[in-house]
């Protein structure tokens, strides 16, 4: 059975925009005629590799706001019932009302299988408003800008974990499967060597499938076989130019971008080395930073570069200065046309994937958490002291750790900056994004 998917929350938090991200087709659910009943909307959406049923519960808007019982009217408490999983939308910019903490506590009660969604979480501040979410008692907030389409890699994985194993032919394999193919995608701008690297890579390796459909709609896949197990290459558009050489006169793409991104734990970066990195490549590795993918650098065409230590130079330079998430990211320079590197390519990739999938345990995170504060103790903020706890490791992949103490989530910008880099020294961690949740506790 096709799993329902119920998108519940106040008017205005975003859902009908997260609606139709996730539906598979664009569909008007926005009705501005003052009393006039919708019927509730069921639309087939792909998320997290999965179909689905999406449920509109546009409904709920309708009853009198005032009372948790209006909002809950008895077809809509039907609809949530026959849920496999609730996205109950928040407004991290907003902030929590009255009318969230109702849905919430409702939520709680009714024992529904939930996943808290804070959108319009775009940009810097993002992550952190969605802080506040976590008081809803539902869970870690998923921080997502429906609008801005950012985050939405962590939903459809969080959607995919929730609603548990994918359908067999799907083949992404068990998270804790050894032999689960590590998903990869090749990605940057047109002409940077992408089909050339690509079958470099498979003329060295047995390929276990020719392209076959992928996760997402459009998408193909490629799976082979390298020393330490099997990889699924994901949405390379490299694969699909022969069908499209137009693409080829186009800027590159950030939405096919951004679905191979989404599939992919770690992501190979094509750059140009005759070129250098330049911003568009830059907003790649951002865009795969923001999704918290591991990334690896593939500097193609090093067999025409004439200075090689100025070019080397230069582009550690642009790392330093604009790329600071990903400090210390693995750099493979390669000729994907005469095959020079190209072996150095894949042990970069299981070495990144390694440190994106690593746990650290409690005690071991605690220790380091204690020197940390020791040899820099967080600062007052607004003449109060800061009081940091412990910190846990909630989840990888990305590495994520939580942070716990008294108004901890004041903590200022540079102070979690600091924590990040130290945290990524002491557990020698390049080249993965690393998240910091801040708790505050009473
Ligand atoms: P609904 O009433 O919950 O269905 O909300 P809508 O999807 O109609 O969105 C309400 C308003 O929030 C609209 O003006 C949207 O453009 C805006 N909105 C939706 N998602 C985002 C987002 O991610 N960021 C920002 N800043 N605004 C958003
Ligand atoms: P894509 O658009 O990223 O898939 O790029 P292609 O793989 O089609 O390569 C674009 C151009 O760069 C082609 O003319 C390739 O022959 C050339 N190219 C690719 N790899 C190398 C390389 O290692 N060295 C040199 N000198 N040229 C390369």
């Amino acid at each position: 059975m096709t799993p329902r998917i119920v998108i519940l929350g106040r008017p205005n938090v975003g859902k009908s925009t997260l609606f139709n991200r996730l539906a598979q087709r664009k569909i008007a659910i926005v009705d501005d005629t003052p009393g006039v009943t919708r019927d509730r909307k069921e639309v087939p959406g792909r998320i997290g590799g999965r179909d689905v049923l999406l449920v509109d519960t546009a409904g709920l808007e309708e009853a009198p706001p005032d009372t948790v019982a209006g909002r809950m009217r008895a077809s809509s408490e039907a609809a949530l019932r026959a849920a496999d999983l609730v996205l109950f939308v928040v407004d991290a910019r907003a902030g929590l009302t009255p009318a969230d903490r109702a849905f919430a506590a409702w939520l709680r009660r009714a024992d529904l299988p939930v996943l808290l969604i804070a959108n319009k979480a775009e940009g810097r501040g993002g992550a952190a408003a969605a802080m506040e979410a976590y008081e809803l008692g539902l869970g870690d907030p998923i921080a997502v800008s429906a609008e801005h389409n950012e985050g939405l890699g962590s939903l459809h994985e969080a959607v995919a974990e929730a609603l548990g194993e994918a359908p067999e032919e799907e083949d992404v394999g068990d998270e804790d499967d050894p032999d689960r193919p590590l998903r990869l995608a090749i990605v940057g701008r047109p002409n940077a060597g992408k089909s050339t690297l690509l079958n470099a890579l498979l003329g060295e390796e047995r390929m276990i499938t020719g392209p076959e459909p992928g996760l997402t709609r459009d998408s193909v896949a490629v799976q082979w076989q390298d020393a330490v197990g099997r990889i699924r290459l994901v949405d390379t558009a490299g694969m699909r130019k022969k069908a499209r050489i137009e693409e080829k006169l186009e800027q590159m793409s950030v939405a096919s971008t951004l679905g191979a991104l989404k599939e992919a734990e770690v992501v190979i970066l094509v750059v140009d080395a005759l070129l250098g990195m330049d911003e568009q490549d830059l907003r790649i590795a951002r865009l795969a930073e923001r999704e918290g993918r591991a990334v690896v650098i593939a500097f193609n065409k090093w067999d025409a570069v004439e200075d090689r230590a100025a070019t080397r130079r230069k582009l550690d330079d642009v790392l330093m200065a604009s790329l600071a998430q990903l400090k210390g990211i693995a750099v493979v320079p390669l000729a994907a046309r005469t095959g020079r590197g190209v072996d150095k390519l894949m042990p970069a990739v299981r070495a990144t994937h390694a440190l994106w999938n690593r746990r650290i345990g409690t005690g071991e995170l605690n220790r380091w958490f204690e020197g940390a504060l020791a040899r820099h103790p967080p600062p007052a903020v607004e003449g109060r002291r800061i009081k940091l706890r412990y910190a846990t490791m909630p989840k990888a992949r990305p590495p994520t750790i939580a942070i716990f103490g008294t108004r901890a989530e004041d903590l200022p910008e540079d102070y979690r900056r600091y924590l990040v880099n130290a945290f990524r020294e002491a557990f020698d961690m390049p080249g993965v994004p690393i998240r910091l949740q801040l708790r505050g506790t009473k």
